[in-house]
């Protein structure tokens, strides 16, 4: 066979060796592209389209893509060690902790560093066994917390749980947002109770007023623990530092990262109350990870923690995160037959769509305007808007202008069937 066109023949390898069904997903989309290079809101694929990136990897991407001090920060890691023997004392990785516990809402001043969110996940799940020696977790409809088996048991998709079975016993399951299932669903099996603060791949669903500090208050009287996942609300999307932060609560273990790395490196803290960790005292090694917390991606998550910090990027999420949302308004009140509700909080936005149908017309056209979006893996309907909190002005009227053109070519393409 000849080969014309190499961009198509790497797009034919990843949906042979990779993954068929997504590839045609991203077909559908018109993202069969190949992706080429990569900075701060803008990304190119290799037929020099240009593409402002409103996903950002799920919300990894805070800082933009290739923020030139972590990139810096990282290089000078390479440079120096970029693996940790473990049997010495890695500095980037133990100054890492120190300032996470700096950071963290409440002591929770030990860490533990794995590679992703669900490894954090699965960490969290283990330290609330080791610590109370009980097996059962609550966890909410339309949550998200990983893919690997500890994290898809409290991952109540039964797409993906179904196909994965058995799972975790003892997973109970609640309505998000209603504190009262909760208080009714513990029982004396129960080790914690796992939520995120607001739900990202659920479809950016808001809690009421007041709900974590309900689960705070109950889990604590119950003597069952809070673990908050803020694997995607963390580290100043929704417009403060930690998204718990709102209501002012402190959970006893606390999963940060995908934003953690910096969007340069991959890596996971696992944030707990120091006495929850005892058990380190006398079982160093029962729960490790060869690469978790490794000198470079440690290294490239100090340099993140200090410009998210001395940006003030929690702020920015909240301004440009206001303004994004004034027009996302506007535009709701143009389509009404299209936008149910725009909703979120700093720059952890979702757009509610009629029909999850429209939803994916309207993400592949924004992609043809070039811009990236996706909808949330547990709900179709919701398409999430989570941009770098570098975000501009001109890049939020750039994102709404495509968007506004991508919707009237929605309204052209379903005209007469609506
Ligand atoms: C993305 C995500 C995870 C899983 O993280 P991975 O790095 O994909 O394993 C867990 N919890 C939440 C809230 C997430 O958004």
């Amino acid at each position: 066979m000849v080969n014309f066109s190499p961009t198509m023949t790497l797009f034919e390898q990843f949906e042979r060796h990779i993954n068929p069904g997504l590839a045609g997903l991203l077909r559908f989309t018109g993202l069969d592209r190949v992706e080429s290079h990569a900075e701060g809101v803008y990304v190119w694929d290799t037929e020099g389209k240009r593409y402002l990136d409103f996903l950002g990897l799920y919300g990894t991407l805070s800082l933009g893509h290739r923020h030139p001090k972590v990139v810096a920060a990282v290089e000078r890691q390479l440079g120096r060690m970029p693996m940790s023997v473990r049997v010495l004392v890695s500095e980037p990785t133990t100054r890492l902790a120190a300032r996470l516990a700096e950071l963290a809402p409440g002591p929770l001043s030990m860490v533990y560093f794995g590679n992703s969110g669900a490894e954090g996940v699965e960490a969290a799940l283990k330290f609330a066994r080791f610590y109370t020696g009980k097996p059962g977790f609550i966890t909410t409809e339309g949550g998200y917390h990983g893919k690997t088996f500890g994290a898809l048991s409290v991952t109540p998709r039964e797409a993906y749980q179904a196909p994965a079975r058995p799972l975790l016993p003892g997973v109970k399951v609640v309505p998000f947002g209603d504190a009262q299932a909760v208080a009714q669903a513990i029982d004396s099996d129960t080790a914690a109770v796992i939520v995120e603060p607001i739900q990202g791949e659920g479809g950016i669903r808001v809690p009421p007023e007041g709900y974590l500090r309900e689960l705070r208050r109950m889990t604590q009287e119950r003597g069952v623990l809070l673990i908050a996942d803020e694997v995607q609300t963390g580290l100043g999307r929704t417009g403060k530092l930690w998204a718990v932060d709102w209501e002012g609560v402190e959970p006893d273990i606390l999963v940060s990262a995908k934003a953690l790395g910096g969007g340069v490196m991959p890596i996971s803290a696992t944030l707990a109350r120091p006495e929850i960790l005892t058990i380190y005292k006398d079982q160093p090694l029962i729960h490790s990870s060869t690469f978790g917390g490794n000198p470079l991606a440690a290294a490239a998550a100090l340099a993140a923690l200090e410009v998210i910090v001395e940006e003030g990027l929690p702020e920015r999420a909240l301004e440009m995160g206001a303004c994004l949302v004034q027009g996302l308004l506007e535009l709701q009140r143009a389509f009404p037959e299209f936008i149910q509700e725009v909703r979120g909080r700093g720059l952890m936005l979702g757009l509610e769509f009629t029909d999850a149908d429209i939803g994916a017309v309207v993400v592949a056209e924004l992609a043809a305007r070039g811009v990236i979006t996706a909808f949330g893996l547990n709900n179709p309907k919701v398409v999430r808007l989570e941009p770098p909190l570098i975000v501009e002005r001109v890049h939020i009227e750039e994102a709404l202008a495509a968007l506004a053109g991508a919707l009237e070519a929605t309204r052209v393409a379903f005209e007469g069937v609506l």
